[in-house]
């Protein structure tokens, strides 16, 4: 085990030894952990009443709890009680504690973002979380601050650290809210207003190596969405929006990324000139009223029975209209019945005799209904109409036969009005003539038979299955990469991991580093978080650290582990303290030690460099204001180039006045160094595109100094 000499000295300094007293109790095991007094803190009730209670009634009883609970934890500061005098309750209140971050978690309130999604049914937030905990490592982490690694009485066991993976720091990558995505039904949507188990594109990576690439359908498991930096890639073929981290495949099947040590994904630098996948450039268009009369032109013309019937009266010959429209693909039939509807025609779904059998269909022999069906499939000329024709026509009359799409049907006017279609439309085709049997349209290369398909939205989703598993690939060739600043970005997550946005081959996985290496990563629940803790403990470590990513979003299995945690030991929150009020009250009487980030001194410089949307330094100092009344604190001020007067100074005096000099210890850590898009680009953010000067660390800590602050020990 490496031993860090200054843990051991850091407890001779008198202001550690005061102002960290309680921390240092407790990892000494002189005193009883928070949470373990939260356990025997609590009411003589069974704890399944509580589930009927409301949220209301449930924090009304917490906060009667934490009176009594402050009341006990101060007699046991002051030695004139112990933890063994007091009797375990029924309900204990941390049990109560649990309960409403279970609450909570139904409309997410943990941290300030308030995104009210309901994380105990799988959804996801700002924070990309659903209801599993995910922790990516834990060990004994000897860089923290020397009194968090032991030292004072106990052995230099490191600190007990347990990063939890959260994808708002990790590995989150995501592209701009327009970006197009295409469904397996070959409609485009734009990634913001895709949803979770839409099928969408994907491709399939053979198992040999030199096979092609194959056309997928998969399902959209998660969607992410966050504030971040994006770059413009410009290709001769089209643009995409995306993150510095997400990765894009190129010609040799390397995945690329703006800033490959954040992608999640082993991947190479993207650089202009060099050569990416590409499928095809989605195209959308509205189905308007002209569309909806081409469908119906081609599917009724191609696939009804539209004629008139005599019938006898004594001497007279009566001609009555008949339509029958009977089809076995009930998608079909419903796309038909309500494009009819929308016209006016408003025709009951029947069960109907065809041929050997009965299927669903429509029928009528009303005079008024024939003629105004046949006045809607009479031919137009715009693009739209024949974009609808040729998609009913198919649905009608089309289908796959070997690898080509072909359109057969008797009427040669029909085949040639699709071809006209067709040639409006830039698809190539060819004309089939059979003798002696009917003629055919063909389309025969994979991309135009992707171009039909997103050109002409047919509905029979039985045909348009076709394409898939077959190799829809060109190239295109990055021609810039710009930064363009920060705006609201989306992920999908989906079942095979990738998905294909603008026409390009993305890979998203959310979780990727628990997908593909659980090592890396594993999904935790309560029991197997206690036990990490346990183990920790038992191996010397002098606290728990939650730390992440974002410890917060895990709050409901991490208190629910305190339950299952036998041992005593010191629990620390080690976050950037945008937890929500709600969240600060749960974790009050659970935190033995804090180790929170204060940043930035004002608003305007959190916005412009961090994801932003939230009163930064209003959240941040409240929080600090309520974790400094309850336990010990060891506050982390980053100095950043050119931020001294407008951050490190409000930030220090903030704490010196809000806080107390008297109480809380403050690291001021100089380390801070341009990375990833600051050093590549550094003209877009000058200001902190180096490190801090030592003139700048020598104002801050002077400042520090001059405010009576007590940050040697730990800086
Ligand atoms: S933890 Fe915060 S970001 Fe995540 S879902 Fe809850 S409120 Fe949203």
């Amino acid at each position: 085990m490496w031993l860090r000499p200054d843990a051991i000295t850091v407890w001779r300094h008198p202001e550690v030894r005061k102002r960290l007293a309680w921390y240092r109790a407790v990892m000494l095991n002189e005193k009883p952990a928070k949470f373990m007094i939260c356990k025997r803190v609590g009411v003589d009730e069974n704890p399944e009443a509580l589930e009927e209670a409301s949220e209301d009634e449930l924090w009304s009883l917490h906060d009667k709890l934490a009176v009594e609970f402050r009341r006990v934890w101060q007699r046991i500061k002051e030695g004139s009680l112990s933890l063994k005098e007091l009797e375990a309750p029924r309900t204990s209140f941390l049990h109560i504690k649990i309960k409403l971050a279970e609450r909570l978690l139904r409309s997410c309130r943990f941290c300030v973002r308030r995104c009210g999604v309901n994380r105990a049914e799988g959804q996801v937030g700002f924070c990309g979380l659903g209801r599993e905990a995910r922790v990516s490592t834990w060990f004994h982490h000897f860089g923290e601050e020397a009194p968090l690694l032991g030292g004072g009485g106990h052995p230099v066991g490191g600190s007990g650290t347990i990063f939890f993976t959260s994808c708002n720091l990790r590995c989150v990558f995501c592209v701009a809210p327009n970006s197009k995505v295409i469904l397996d039904t070959w409609v485009i949507k734009p990634i913001s207003k895709v949803q979770v188990n839409d099928k969408v594109l994907s491709v399939s990576f053979p198992e040999q190596a030199k096979r092609q690439l194959k056309l997928a359908s998969v399902k959209v498991v998660k969607k992410f969405t966050r504030e971040a930096e994006v770059f413009h890639v410009r290709t001769d073929k089209a643009d995409i929006i995306l993150t510095a981290e997400h990765p894009i495949l190129d010609y040799r099947r390397r995945w690329l990324a703006i800033d490959p040590s954040r992608s999640p994904v082993k991947a190479t630098r993207m650089r202009e000139g060099m050569v990416v996948r590409f499928t095809i450039e989605p195209e959308n268009f509205t189905e308007d009223e002209d569309y909806m009369r081409g469908y119906l032109a081609g599917a009724l013309r191609g696939d009804v029975t539209m004629t008139f019937f005599t019938v006898k009266h004594g001497l007279k010959c009566y001609k009555y209209p008949y339509f029958k429209f009977a089809v076995k693909d009930l998608d079909f039939l419903t796309a038909v019945h309500s494009y009819l509807a929308r016209f006016g025609i408003k025709l009951p779904i029947k069960k109907i005799h065809f041929g050997d059998g009965i299927r669903e269909g429509l029928i009528s022999t009303k005079r008024d209904i024939f003629e105004r069906i046949e006045g809607l499939v009479e031919p137009m000329k715009s693009l739209s109409w024949y974009r609808g024709f040729l998609a009913g026509f198919f649905d009608a009359e089309g289908g796959f036969s070997g690898r080509s799409l072909r359109i057969i049907n008797t009427d040669s006017d029909l085949l040639e009005t699709a071809c006209r279609g067709l040639e409006a439309l830039g698809i190539s085709y060819a004309y089939e003539r059979y003798e002696g049997c009917a003629d055919a349209v063909r389309i025969g290369r994979a991309e135009d038979i992707a171009k039909f398909f997103m050109r002409t939205h047919p509905k029979v989703k039985r045909k348009l299955r076709g394409l898939l598993g077959r190799a829809l690939l060109s190239t295109a060739v990055i021609e810039d990469i710009e930064p363009l600043g920060e705006m609201t970005v989306y992920n999908l997550e989906t079942s095979n991991n990738i998905f294909i946005c603008n026409g390009f081959i993305t890979h998203n996985c959310q979780n990727y580093d628990i997908s593909f290496h659980p090592g890396n990563g594993v999904v935790v629940d309560a029991r197997k978080l206690a036990a990490i803790e346990a183990e920790l403990r038992r191996e010397g470590a002098a606290n728990i650290n939650f730390v992440g990513g974002e410890p917060t979003p895990n709050l409901h299995i991490i208190l629910a582990s305190m339950e299952h945690l036998d041992l005593n030991v010191p629990m620390l929150w080690n976050s950037n303290m945008l937890c929500s009020p709600e969240t600060m009250k749960l974790l009050v009487d659970v935190i033995d030690i804090w180790l929170p980030d204060f940043k930035f001194g004002n608003n305007e410089c959190a916005e412009r460099l961090t994801a932003g949307g939230v009163d930064y330094v209003g959240t941040v100092l409240a929080n600090h204001k309520l974790a400094v009344e309850h336990g010990d604190m060891i506050i982390r001020h980053l100095v950043m180039p050119n931020h001294v007067d407008c951050c490190t100074k409000p930030v220090l005096a903030m704490i010196a006045r809000e806080l107390g000099a008297d109480r809380v210890l403050v690291n001021i850590m100089g380390q801070y160094r341009p990375e990833h898009w600051v050093a590549r680009w550094p003209e877009k953010w000058p200001d902190i595109a180096r490190r801090p000067s030592a003139r700048e660390m020598r104002e801050a800590l002077e400042h520090a100094r001059q405010l009576g602050l007590v940050f040697e020990p730990v800086s």
